[in-house]
């Protein structure tokens, strides 16, 4: 039976609340501040007025925790043996992506290399030194078709897209300097057939507050707009918005931006880039496909993964960076309504952790596979919540959707191949 404390009944508008975990799945009581605390009188209430309370309260923190459903799978991660180069060493690599059934990688001298860990054999084929910082984070994202990469820095202003084929820099990117070190600089490719041709397009900042597509093969500009000026009453079309880690939805029809606004909430929107490229160039501003998914105080980077073409997963659940608990939130981009919610393990942070990878990323392929640094991966049925695998030993550092593949630099220098499988 849903209960709440008796202060919560008293008066019609409900005012602030918190969420009581039993522990006991999900199960909770709802508690005014002052019961936070101590113990709470407890009334038991209809579904309806516990739900009234939860819609119209303020939500301001947690208390306990959830219970993180566990099911027997037979699931696995099978390890292949070691690949060792004598051309590329691993703690040499400061990012690292799929290229088709290959990797790429690049160096800490700025080196971008084809891995093929078959063979096994390297190839030379790019440089971003001098156009890229190198001493800090860097992110790497290949284009769907594998032709090129955009190498950009991660908490910078700068990166570039280069020709995997030629090594050639096809585009230079940069980002204005406001607000930038608090948010990835991670671009994202998407397809479109233009006029019965595939072409590898770029979605990337080019302001705090603007996001533009271009062709980097022929330099070609999409969602082509004015840019609306800075003013009061604010121009039309001006975005007040922060942009953030952008990911595109499977088929490329969706887009995700992990951004936030001032003061600072993050907010992850998405919005239809079907329409936004052959309709409306205003989509990404104000347009009619734009939802805002969650508004969280202080947190946004929240490793956001399609799970479908329009179902996107985030990381928390709550409303505040300083209280919201490990969860994965599943949205529908249509409507923009929560979907589904379930608890994730705490875990304690990584004492040691190695700079250049990201804190936490998730991946979806049948089952959503939710990576820690330094706590391993979980593994989850989406559609139970439950938890099908936790393997504290497996951190990979990316995944080759091609082949099923996740790898991970090792400490003795090679590289780790394993795959997730069914007993
Ligand atoms: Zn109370």
């Amino acid at each position: 039976m849903p209960s709440v404390c008796s202060h919560l009944l008293v008066t019609q508008s409900v005012g602030s609340f918190l969420k009581s975990f039993t522990g006991s799945g999900k199960e909770h009581h709802l508690l005014c501040p002052a019961c936070a605390g101590g113990h709470p009188d407890l009334s038991a209430v209809s579904e309806e007025t516990f739900a009234r309370i939860e819609a119209d309260g303020d939500w301001e923190g947690i208390r306990g925790h959830p219970e993180v459903p566990c099911e027997a799978s037979g699931l696995r991660f099978v390890e292949e043996d070691p690949v060792d180069l004598d051309e590329l060493r691993s703690r040499d690599v400061r990012a690292i992506a799929a290229l088709g059934i290959h990797w790429v990688v690049v160096t800490v001298t700025g080196d971008i290399l084809e891995l093929d860990t078959t063979t096994p054999a390297t190839r030379r084929f790019g440089s971003v030194t001098g156009s890229v910082a190198l001493d800090g984070r860097i992110e790497l994202v290949a284009s769907p078709d594998g032709s090129m990469v955009a190498v950009t820095e991660s908490l910078g202003l700068r990166g570039v897209v280069v020709d995997c084929a030629t090594g050639r820099i096809l585009l230079e990117l940069a980002r204005g300097e406001h607000g930038h070190k608090v948010t990835p600089f991670i671009p994202a490719f998407v397809e479109r057939d233009v006029g019965g041709v595939k072409r590898q397009l770029l979605v990337h900042p080019t302001e705090w507050n603007r996001l533009d597509v271009t062709d980097p093969r022929s330099g070609e500009a999409f969602a082509r707009r004015p840019i609306p000026p800075c003013s009061t009453p604010p121009a039309q079309h001006y975005l007040d918005y922060f942009h953030g880690a952008l990911v595109v939805s499977p088929a490329g029809k969706w887009i995700a931006d992990d951004g936030w606004h001032w003061h600072p909430f993050g907010a992850l929107t998405t919005w239809s880039v079907d329409r936004w490229l052959a309709e409306n160039p205003w989509e990404s501003e104000d347009g009619e496909t734009l939802r805002t998914l969650a508004f969280r105080g202080y947190f946004w980077d929240s490793s956001a993964c399609w799970l479908n073409e329009t179902t996107l997963a985030i990381w928390g659940h709550g409303l505040d960076d300083e209280w919201l608990i490990p969860a994965v939130q599943t949205f529908d981009v249509l409507t923009g309504a929560e979907k589904a919610w379930f608890p994730c393990f705490a875990g304690a942070d990584d004492p040691h952790p190695t700079p250049w990878v990201r804190s936490r990323w998730m991946i979806f392929d049948r089952w959503l596979f939710v990576v820690r640094r330094g706590q391993g991966t979980t593994v989850w049925d989406t559609t139970t919540g439950a938890c099908l695998l936790n393997d504290a030993r497996v951190s990979p550092h990316a995944y080759q959707p091609a082949t099923r593949t996740f790898i991970r630099l090792n400490e003795c220098d090679a590289f780790v191949l394993f795959r997730c499988v069914e007993a």
